[in-house]
Formats: structure tokens, sequence, C-alpha cells
């Protein structure tokens, strides 16, 4: 019997472990709890919910509903512990977590498939006979994420994600905002929002009585030159931001025909242009303290934000450097990255890579293709962000529509999400079928 290794037991971990149990292999689950604990950590169980109790939407026509019912319908074990230990939350999917991590933890422990061993793995262990999972997670242990860098090279290992916020093109009021790179440069490539002098003036007041996310102890860090969080770019002075990201020289507003006195500009997140990238608008100002003072933006009053800012701790690699479709990583094909590690951002993102993971390890362990999921559902667009995005823009992503194959349905908003989630579901039904997959 294929024996397979995989390191952490965490959403991913445990999610990708019971995918291969359950399909005939055995699995060594190695977790560092209770005997080392990463700064977030503090449960002995396995599968620990680090922050908020909630998986998000549980309406399938939204993007995250949809990832999780692709998971059910793979027998996911991490939703089914979360359907059975849900507490009332509108909405949204919200879990007790110490049920939770219970159910999850005693059905991994209780597997005659699975061996559970309480150590930290200091370094990856050489190919072996069978494939390999790393699961560790955004807060991967020192020595661990060393001996991956030496694997990825230093430079496609991240410790920290500055994440600007991505906007809806079609939110944006076009009749502000306006094409140009800067110099003339290109053909017009970015779109740019154009403040005179008091619009400026009043956009500075609002971030600087903004509400921020408070740093965590472990996250009080030097921040990368090339990726300060804009509030702290602010703070430096007045006009720091009119010389760096809001810098208006070389992009003259075709209505006016001068520079204006600051640009935000917005760079084209995916190729069918339909997000686009706040240029270097990473942030730790709140949630909705981000919706109030970016609507403040001439040409985005009415923006809708697919992704708000953020920095934090995490340890990811670049997946377009680094991984195959499959999760394989490319420069050594018998491990498999699962988890947040990958480059996803998110409980159910971070679950839904384990169970590709694991699926693909087995099949790798029976000789058989890894599979490649298709682009019109949940799992594939992650995958998909993952592996195709342009390397240099490569950060974090939950999983959203924009991330899926652009179409040309005209369809009312309220009904696109149901759409798209019609389509995904009976693409992955085909896809199971061919592919012997057993779907609920
Ligand atoms: P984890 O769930 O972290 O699992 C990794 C496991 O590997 C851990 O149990 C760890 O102990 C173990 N491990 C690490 N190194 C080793 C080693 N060397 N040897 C053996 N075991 C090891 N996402 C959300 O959707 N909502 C949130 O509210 C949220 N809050 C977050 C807050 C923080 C502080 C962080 C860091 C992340 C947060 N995330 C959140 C993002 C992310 O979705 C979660 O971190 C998620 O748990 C990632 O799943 P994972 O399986 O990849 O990693």
């Amino acid at each position: 019997t294929p024996e397979i290794t995989i390191i952490g037991g965490g959403l991913a971990g445990c999610e990708a472990a019971w995918q291969i149990a359950r399909r005939g292999c055995t699995v060594t689950l190695h977790e560092m709890k209770p005997i080392h604990f990463s700064p977030a950590h503090e449960s002995p169980l396995l599968a620990e919910l680090v922050c908020s109790n909630s998986l998000r939407s549980a309406d399938v026509s939204s993007a995250v509903g949809l990832l999780k019912e692709e998971m059910r319908r793979l027998g996911s074990l991490v939703m089914a512990a979360a359907d059975h230990t849900q507490v009332p939350a509108g909405r949204a999917l919200a879990v007790d977590r110490a049920l939770f991590a219970q159910f999850i933890t005693e059905k991994i422990e209780n597997h005659p498939a699975i061996t559970v061993v309480r150590e930290e793995v200091s370094e990856l262990p050489p190919p072996g006979e069978w494939p390999m999972i790393m699961a560790s997670g955004p807060l991967t242990s020192a020595p661990l994420a060393a001996s991956l860098a030496q694997l990825t090279g230093e430079e496609h290992l991240a410790f920290y994600d500055a994440i600007a916020p991505i906007v809806a093109a079609d939110s944006l009021d076009m009749a502000i905002v306006y094409r140009a790179s800067r110099y003339d440069d290109g053909p017009g490539d970015y779109l740019n929002c154009p403040m005179n002098r008091d619009e400026y003036a009043a956009f500075i007041e609002a971030m600087r009585s903004a509400d921020k996310v408070p740093l965590k102890e472990f996250e009080e860090q030097k921040y990368f030159e090339g990726c300060l969080p804009i509030e702290i770019m602010m703070e430096r002075g007045e006009n720091t931001l009119r010389f760096g990201p809001m810098k208006p020289v070389g992009l003259p507003d075709p209505r006016t025909g001068r520079d204006p006195y600051a640009v935000v500009q917005l760079r084209m997140e995916k190729k069918d242009g339909l997000l686009y990238n706040m240029v270097g608008f990473q942030t730790k100002l709140t949630y909705g303290a981000q919706q109030t003072v970016f609507r403040l933006i001439p040409g985005m009053a009415q923006a809708e934000f697919a992704r708000l800012g953020s920095i934090h701790r995490n340890t990811f690699v670049c997946g377009p450097k680094v991984l195959l479709p499959s999760l394989q990583v490319k420069n050594r094909p018998d491990l498999l990255l699962a988890g947040q590690i990958t480059g996803v951002e998110g409980y159910v993102e971070s679950t839904a890579m384990g169970l590709l993971a694991g699926i693909n390890a087995v099949r790798l362990a029976f000789g058989q293709t890894a599979l490649t999921l298709p682009n019109d559902t949940a799992m594939g667009a992650l995958v998909g962000h993952l592996t195709q995005t342009e390397p240099k823009h490569f950060q974090p992503s939950n999983i959203n529509f924009g991330l899926f194959p652009a179409w040309e349905t005209k369809l009312p908003k309220k009904l696109r999400g149901q759409h798209r989630a019609e389509t995904a579901l009976a693409s992955l039904k085909q896809f199971c079928d061919a592919e012997n997959l057993e779907s609920a």
C-alpha cells in the first residue's frame, strides 16, 4: 500500500489526509503541536481555526459558497465538520471552533489508515518511493521554511503578503477615470483616477483618521520599502504619496491636457479586464475604512471591491514559478504543496488546495496522471490564479468570480452568481464522471 507523508495537521493537511485514506493509501501526518506552537495557534487539536470562526458566505451563488459546495461534492471532511458544528450566523457558515476541530481531530486520529506523529519536521525529507505533501501553513516553522526556500529559490518564497485592493472595472465611473500609461510609453494600459489639490487633501485627511488594523505581536517587523502600507508612507509627510504611488507626472488628463495634482493608478489584474488592482495601495486600514476612504477617490464613488487590501505574515510560494496545476512542485514533482502555502488565502481556499493535493498524491502513488480541474469550477479557478498569474504581480487571493474565465453572457448582476454556480457544478460533475471521481 502506498504510504504518503503529510507535513502539517491544519485545515489543508487534515483534508488531504482524509482524501488519501479514503482512497486506499496510508498516511503519516506530522503535526508539531503541542510541542511547538506557531505564534497564532494555541490548541493542541488538529484543524485549528486561528482567528474568525466563519467560513464566510453559505450562499452557493457566491464564489466562496460555490467553493464549499464543490468540496462537499468531493467528500470533504472539513465541510462535513463545518456543517456538523455550525452555529447561527445569518447567511454565513460559521462554526463552533472547538467542536469543529474536535470533530476533525477524532476522524483523523481514529482512522485506521492514518498515523498522527506529533513532531516538528525541520527539513523536507528527501524524495522517497511515494509522493509527499507539505501543508504547514502561513506560519510554517522557520527551519522547514528555510528548507522549502532552498528548493524553490529564496526569491520565490515570501514571508509577508502586502495586498492591494482589487476593484471591478464595471463599477468605475469612466466619465472621470482615463486610460494612460506614464509618459505615454505604452498603449494606455493603466486606468487613472485624477485628483485635484482639494480632493487630495480630503483623501489624506480621511486616511489619517481612518481605523487601522493593529499589528499582532509577531507581525511587528520592518516592511520592505517596496511594499510599504500607504498609511505608513502618508505618515512620512503630506506629499509622500504624491511622490510615490500617487505620482501624477507623465499622466496628463485628456480632458485638461495637464497632469493632475495626484493620481491613483489601476492596473489590469487579469487579461479579460474585469478586475483592476490599485497600484501600490497595500494597506492595514480596516476593511470598513477602506471602503469608505477609497470611494472618495474620483471615479471610484461606486467602486465594488473584489478584494480589500491587507498586510500580514504569510509564508507562500510564487505559484506561477513554483507549481504545476496539479499542485506538484515543478522541480520536485514527488512533492505537492497544499493549503495557504500554495498562495491561496483563507480557510476554505486552503482546505480546497488540501483536497486537490490529497487526490493527486493518490493518483501519483498509483502511477496515474495528476488531475487538472476545469477552470470554470471554483477550485479550478483558484488553481488558475496560482499557476497562470504574471509572477511579478503574484499575491495570495481569496476565491472570487473575477478569477473565473470571462463570459459573454449579459445577465443582470443578481443572476450572475447563480449562473456561475450552475455552470461550475455541472462542469465538476462532468469532470468527475469522466475521471471516475466520486461526486455526491
Ligand atoms: P494551518 O491551518 O495553519 O495548518 C498548518 C499546520 O502545520 C499547523 O497546525 C502547524 O502547527 C503545522 N506546522 C507548521 N510548521 C510545521 C512543521 N515544521 N512541522 C510540523 N507541523 C508544522 N483565513 C480565514 O479564512 N479567516 C480568518 O479569519 C483567518 N485568520 C487568520 C489569522 C492569522 C493570524 C493567520 C496567520 C491566518 C489567517 N487566515 C484566515 C488565513 C488562513 O486561511 C489560515 O491560516 C488557514 O488555517 C490556513 O490553512 P493551512 O492548512 O494552510 O495552515
